[in-house]
């Protein structure tokens, strides 16, 4: 039998060997007839049933500290107690950030909106009125690229480094382009790299020259959501972008979708003084008030920060060995053909893949036709065009761990089929 050693260097009758055993090994994967998805981050069933409490709550309660009756319109801002559950991860002051619907998305689409129509304070224009870009780290989060190409802003990609966005990259952009005029920012545990910025990545990002109304879409969907005990010091953005005399530029949003039920959770919004009385004067013609009750029954639930830090643990409990796994699988059937390269991620909900150039998208069809369904190849760049056909977005969180290891054999499969066919191309 064939002994594995990097496909790359091997002459081309050893790769014609190799490709061979890998395509039997695929017939017999197709054979088997497996129906496995690791498409989309979700967490698993396991991890819903850790909040069903809510499903009691809030047991008859309805007023807040207070005394206010949240049965009732009002309360623009959100609840309080539940604003001082997620003020110290998310370092952002109570008065500064805001608990609204049901999904962060949702408050990001708004935002953008709103820029859109009505401009940013600083800013002497809507961005409607104006030519205007973005900068896309990538690779990054599709859904935040789907907002911008639905509003026909142009992406401009920016690689990823292990701290965060390339600075120097993003500096010279900015510097010559005055049409940017904000940049997606996954500051923790990245979607879907896991990167994680470093403190001089935030100063340089909130200190940099940019045009006056240009804003940092600063999305900390992952900032409790941990998988090991070195943790990651929160970054306070908005005081450091106050020091660099930017203090308007940094816009958070965050959301409970990942640590309670995704869709029944509760969204918030953090930012200076100025953008928060801007977001307050739109948002108050399209709302009377969020739907209080479900932000009373997060609070009576997670009870403080610390509870919020426990509940956070019970996830990572059940997540930890799925991503253990990922990386295992990966170890075991594809390095020692030197094939891929990823991340062990230190929190979040993914695992970034890299094959080689050229074969990602071949890898994820013949997974798909073998009834392993990937997220598409390329997803994870501005739209869907990864230039180097290579990067893979892994999802280990929703299946169970027999599944997911199940799925990310056949994948590895699929994977060096699809690299020995590239190499022999
Ligand atoms: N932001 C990032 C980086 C995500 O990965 C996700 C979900 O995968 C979301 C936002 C969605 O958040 P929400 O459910 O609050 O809309």
């Amino acid at each position: 039998a064939l002994s594995p050693s990097p496909l790359a260097d091997l002459d081309t009758a050893a790769l014609r060997e190799a490709h061979s055993s890998f395509a039997r090994a695929y017939d017999e994967l197709k054979a088997a007839g497996l129906s496995l998805d690791i498409t989309r981050g979700k967490p698993s069933a396991d991890q819903l049933d850790l909040s069903n409490d809510l499903l009691h709550l809030p047991d008859g309660a309805y007023r807040d500290a207070a005394g206010t009756d949240l049965r009732n319109y009002g309360g623009p801002n959100g609840l309080t107690e539940l604003r001082e559950i997620f003020s110290g991860a998310l370092r952002v002051p109570v008065a500064q950030l805001l608990a609204l619907g049901n999904a962060s998305l949702t408050v990001m689409h708004d935002t953008i909106a709103q820029a859109l129509i009505h401009g940013v304070p600083g800013g002497d224009l809507p961005w409607a009125n104006q030519s205007i870009s973005f900068l896309a780290p990538v690779p990054g989060y599709d859904r935040h690229f789907t907002i911008l190409e639905r509003f026909g802003i142009r992406m401009i990609p920016v690689p990823m480094n292990d701290d965060g966005p390339d600075i120097e990259a993003v500096a010279s952009l900015l510097a010559a382009d005055d049409s940017i005029k904000g940049m997606w920012c996954v500051p923790v545990y990245s979607n879907p790299t896991g990167a994680v910025y470093s403190e001089k990545v935030v100063r340089a990002l909130v200190s940099l020259d940019a045009a006056p109304d240009f804003r940092l879409f600063w999305d900390n969907a992952y900032a409790v959501h941990h998988l090991t005990d070195d943790r990651p010091e929160p970054i306070d953005v908005l005081t450091l972008a106050a020091e660099a005399g930017n203090p308007d530029r940094p816009l958070i949003f965050a959301s409970t979708s990942k640590v309670t039920f995704p869709g029944s959770g509760v969204a918030f919004f953090g930012a200076s003084p100025a953008n928060i009385a801007w977001f307050q004067h739109n948002s108050a013609a399209q709302s009377i008030g969020p739907d209080k009750l479900n932000q009373l029954r997060h609070a009576l639930f997670l009870k403080d920060a610390d509870g919020l830090t426990a509940h956070m643990e019970k996830h990572r409990a059940i997540l930890e060995p799925k991503f253990a796994a990922v990386d295992e699988v990966f170890r075991e059937r594809l390095s020692p053909w030197g094939a891929g390269s990823w991340n062990a991620p230190k929190g979040g909900y993914f695992v970034s893949l890299d094959v080689a150039d050229g074969s990602a998208k071949r890898a994820v069809q013949l997974a798909k036709e073998a009834g392993i369904a990937v997220t598409p190849a390329g997803s994870t760049f501005p739209y869907g065009e990864d230039p180097r056909d290579a990067n893979i977005r892994i999802a280990p969180t929703f299946p169970s761990l027999d599944e997911l290891t199940a799925a990310l054999g056949g994948l590895c499969t699929a994977i060096l089929l699809a690299e020995a066919e590239t190499l022999l191309a």
